[in-house]
């Protein structure tokens, strides 16, 4: 178990360094976009702040799945995911501003300059490159280190990022230098497109976890078989619950026990059922284990006693 909560906190820790990498990242690209209203780093600056919507689930759900022994916090993740879906609503509703006036521009003003004339701006751009590809080997590590899927979907954005870090590099020379509208606009698509990839991730994630549709009900009787072959008549179950965030699964099992059981023998059971989940499937990392006293058996033992009892 502690080998598990281990992974969990390293890939915590590449995700936050992550985190905090997209965070700069954006601070850069926004304070010169704003300065030079170059509508190809406003399209990048709103990217890098979706990114860091994302990066932040990514880095809660990590948080929450560490606390292995702990209760998992579906409302502390519905939470964050209504928060990353938000974000991603005020950043595309702040984008639209600009991006109207500009398309708008575009179609009834043939004669205006383009916004990005200084090809200096690219050093900006390049330099969210080399943050981005930063964030991609960090990912990478870790990913080879703990095996964690979450973090290899993270990677693969990242260095998908890094091409399209690389493409708005070229596009800002290209536009400053020739002042063409055309590919300015291409840019900007490009740009744009990269910033729904992003954007997609979000609420794909978002809508699953809050409508329910990450529930896996064929696990769950895969699981319910796996525990009643093992405990047999020793337990009742009263519920499994099997749900899936990103690439992994948190599950929750609910069980009747007899009420003198020990809290020695269900500490035992609990590590038990874990070991027997991941057994199962090794994308389940987090297990929680709820036990209710199995009041039947205890009625069962008392009108026992009393009979006893009449019978003297
Ligand atoms: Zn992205």
């Amino acid at each position: 178990m502690r080998e598990i909560s281990y992974r969990f906190r390293e890939g915590f820790d590449a995700v936050r360094i992550v985190f905090i990498v997209s965070v700069a990242g954006f601070v850069l690209e926004l304070v010169f976009a704003v300065i030079s209203h170059s509508m190809i780093l406003i399209t990048d600056a709103a990217h890098w702040a979706v990114d860091g919507a994302l990066e932040f689930t990514t880095m809660m759900a990590l948080y929450l799945v560490m606390k292995v022994l702990k209760r998992f916090s579906w409302g502390v993740l519905f939470f964050e995911l209504v928060l990353a879906l938000l974000v991603s609503a005020i950043v595309i509703g702040t984008y639209m501003v600009p991006f109207m006036d500009y398309i708008n521009s575009y179609v009834t003003e043939p004669g205006a300059g383009v916004t990005t004339s200084n090809p200096f701006l690219a050093l900006v751009s390049l330099i969210g490159g080399v943050l981005t590809f930063y964030a991609f080997s960090c990912l990478r590590k870790a990913y080879a280190e703990t095996g964690l899927e979450i973090l290899k979907v993270e990677y693969m954005h990242a260095a998908i990022d890094t091409i399209a870090s690389a493409l708005v590099t070229i596009g800002i020379i290209v536009t400053s230098l020739t002042q063409s509208k055309s590919v300015e606009l291409l840019t900007i698509i490009a740009s744009l497109l990269f910033m729904f990839h992003s954007v997609a991730d979000i609420v794909e994630d978002s809508v699953k976890s809050l409508l329910g549709l990450n529930i896996d009900v064929e696990l769950k009787y895969k699981l319910m078989t796996v525990l009643s072959e093992r405990f047999g008549e020793g337990i009742k179950i009263r519920d499994v619950d099997v749900r899936k965030i990103g690439s992994f699964y948190i599950t929750k099992v609910e069980i009747y026990v007899h009420p003198f059981t020990t809290i020695a023998k269900l500490h035992r059971m609990r590590l038990d059922i874990m070991k027997m989940f991941r057994e199962v499937n090794k994308m389940i990392y987090h297990v929680d284990v709820i036990f209710y006293p199995d009041t039947e058996v205890k009625r069962r033992t008392r009108s026992i006693k009393r009979r006893a009892e009449e019978k003297l």
